[in-house]
């Protein structure tokens, strides 16, 4: 038997993102069209964005305002779902080049609780381009890097606001909270996973004993597939646990299964997942 976990296939802060990217080349039909980092983490979104002569520019924390600067008037550049520091928006406020804003608006709703804060920590992946702009909101933002942790030494006052990147793992979110929790007792508390990831990790967690196989649909490059696969780990040792971008890469392993779930990143499309649903019939 092979089962849909739902929510499956793209969210709505993603389907959004890619329906502003389409009517930004609609409206500016003449102008050259960026999208200055990749608009979601996935690769078949990307290349979609090319056929319709949406371009990608791949660009990191450091190069990233070299890279604004050489944008002109013909450009039109869009910025993406995860969010951005504000001073990209200026440079090219200054240089007279059109911007669009893609972000989602789950990541705007918690960058306005930060700016709003005297002192933030903020959880989350260090580099991922929803941390960079988050720690850009507030002077007074200090980073809990889910990898390295935080200096406390840092922390000045005693009830910081602590808030998250909106695509962490739920179990690993309740950890760092008690561990905060522990050193900070007067802290604020803020859960800002988004529910579209939430529900998500959620259903793989409560998978019952009859599934077999578990296929995870997306890329390594999204946060909450990453997400879904290591809880999928943690949560099933037992189970055959498959991570893949497309079906062709799920023809390489060779699967033999009894119940098989197929779940899915917030970023990957329904297509990629029917496909993978018809091939795995097919066996
Ligand atoms: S995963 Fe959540 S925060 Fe990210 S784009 Fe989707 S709805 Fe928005």
């Amino acid at each position: 038997m092979i089962t849909l976990l739902k929510p499956i296939g793209h969210c709505f802060g993603v389907l959004k993102a890619i329906e502003i990217a389409k009517e930004t080349k609609e409206k500016y039909k003449d102008k050259n069209i960026y999208v200055f980092g990749l608009l979601v983490h996935n690769e078949e979104v990307v290349k979609d964005l090319e056929e319709h002569d949406i371009k990608t520019i791949e660009m990191n924390e450091d190069n990233a305002i070299d890279l604004l600067n050489k944008f002109t008037s013909d450009d039109v550049v869009i910025f993406t779902a995860h969010g951005h520091p504000r001073v990209y928006e200026d440079i090219l406020k200054k240089n007279d080049v059109t911007y669009v804003d893609a972000t989602c608006s789950k990541v705007k709703d918690c960058f306005n609780v930060i700016k709003e804060a005297k002192e933030v920590i903020y959880i989350g992946k260090a580099g991922h381009p929803e941390t960079v702009a988050a720690l850009t909101m507030n002077q007074n933002a200090h980073l809990y890097d889910i990898r390295s942790g935080l200096d406390y030494s840092l922390i000045k006052s005693d009830n910081p606001l602590v808030i998250n990147q909106t695509t962490l793992s739920f179990l690993e979110l309740a950890r760092i909270h008690q561990e905060i929790k522990d050193k900070l007792t007067n802290a604020v508390f803020y859960d800002e996973i988004c529910n579209a990831t939430l529900l998500r990790q959620k259903a793989i967690n409560e998978l019952g004993d009859d599934v077999d196989t578990v296929i995870i649909v997306g890329s390594k490059k999204s946060s909450n597939t990453m997400k879904l696969y290591e809880i999928a780990k943690n949560i099933h040792p037992d189970k055959h646990i498959v991570l893949v971008n497309n079906v062709n890469e799920l023809k390489e392993y060779g699967l033999v299964f009894k119940n098989a779930v197929i779940a899915s990143g917030t970023s990957t499309s329904i297509e990629t997942i029917n496909e993978i649903k018809d091939y795995l019939s097919s066996l």
